[in-house]
C-alpha cells in the first residue's frame, strides 16, 4: 500500500470547512497553502456563477473532488418531486461547468408531515433512476452519500453504505458512493461494504466524531480530535482501490467556523499528515 500521508497533493478542502470563504478565497487560500484540490458547495459556485467559477478553477489548476450537493429528492407531491429533479439537473450542469469529479448527493428524507420512511426511500430510488441518464450524458458521476441514521428524518434516508451499494448495483454505470467517515464509522459492516463499493468509491470525506457531540449537524470534529480510527478506514478505502483525495469536510459552527480560515487549512494539512 502506498503511504500517501505526507502527500499534500491528495488533500482536498471542502468549502464547508472554511465557510467564511467565497469560491475565489477558497481557491486562493488553498493555492497559498500548497493544496490543489477543493470541493465547493453549490452556494459559493452559484454566487460566482458556474461558468466563471469553472474558468477560475481551471486558471488555478485546481482539481474539484466533488460538488456538494444535489439530492433532497422526496417531496409531498408530484410538483415537489419534479422541482427537486429540475434542481438536480441544474446541479449536474454546475458540476459539469466546474469539472467536478462527481456530484455528491444527500438524497433527502421524510417529506414534511410524513412518517413513511420506506416511501421516502422508494422516492429516492425513483429519482435516482430519473436523474441518472442526464448525469451520464453530462459525464458527471453521481456519488450517493449515506448519512448517519440520526439524519433519516430530515436529510437522508440512505443511512448505510450497504444501502448505497444496493442502489449502485441497481443503477449501474454513472452511480457511485461518497464515503464520509463521520457518517459510516460506526457501521459493523463497514469493511465489507467498502470492499464491495470498490471502484465505485467516488469521494472520501474525512473529519472526526467528537465526544460529546453537542449539535447533530454543526459540531463535527477536526481529524484527530475525536474517536474515529481514521487510519483504519483509510486503509479500507485504499484496499478497495481508491486512489483519490482525502476531502476534509467539517461543519463546526462553534469552533472551526470561528477561526481564521488560513489557520484551519494549516491544521487540516498537519492532521492529514499525522492522523488521516
Ligand atoms: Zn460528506
Amino acid at each position: 500500500m502506498r503511504d500517501l500521508s505526507h502527500d499534500r497533493t491528495l488533500l482536498s478542502i471542502n468549502s464547508m470547512t472554511v465557510k467564511a470563504w467565497s469560491l475565489g478565497q477558497l481557491i486562493e487560500g488553498c493555492a497559498r497553502a500548497g493544496i490543489s484540490a477543493i470541493s465547493p458547495w453549490r452556494d459559493i459556485v452559484q454566487a460566482c456563477g458556474p461558468e466563471r467559477a469553472g474558468k477560475l478553477i481551471r486558471a488555478h489548476g485546481m482539481t474539484v473532488t466533488g460538488l456538494c450537493r444535489g439530492g433532497m429528492f422526496p417531496a409531498t407531491d408530484e410538483a415537489g418531486r419534479r422541482a427537486a429533479l429540475d434542481d438536480n439537473r441544474r446541479a449536474v450542469d454546475e458540476a459539469a461547468a466546474i469539472g467536478a469529479q462527481c456530484l455528491v448527493l444527500v438524497v433527502g428524507a421524510l417529506p414534511k408531515g410524513s412518517r413513511d420512511l420506506n416511501g421516502a426511500r422508494m422516492q429516492v430510488r425513483e429519482a435516482l433512476h430519473a436523474l441518472l441518464p442526464y448525469a451520464r450524458q453530462a459525464r458527471v458521476p453521481l456519488a450517493i452519500e449515506p448519512l448517519h441514521p440520526m439524519y433519516a428524518a430530515d436529510r437522508a434516508c440512505v443511512n448505510t453504505l450497504a444501502q448505497a451499494n444496493d442502489l449502485c448495483d441497481e443503477l449501474g454505470e454513472g452511480a457511485g458512493v461518497a464515503v464520509d467517515t463521520y457518517h459510516v464509522w460506526w457501521d459493523p459492516d463497514l469493511k465489507r461494504e467498502i470492499a464491495r463499493a470498490g471502484e465505485k468509491i467516488l469521494a472520501y470525506h474525512v473529519n472526526d466524531w467528537l465526544l460529546p457531540t453537542n449539535d447533530l449537524l454543526l459540531d463535527r470534529g477536526m481529524m484527530g480530535d475525536g474517536v474515529i480510527d481514521l487510519r483504519a478506514i483509510r486503509a479500507m478505502v485504499e484496499a478497495a482501490g481508491y486512489r483519490g483525495h482525502c476531502e476534509v469536510e467539517i461543519l463546526s459552527a462553534n469552533n472551526w467556523w470561528k477561526r481564521d480560515p488560513d489557520e484551519v487549512v494549516r491544521i487540516c494539512i498537519e492532521r492529514h499528515q499525522t492522523v488521516v
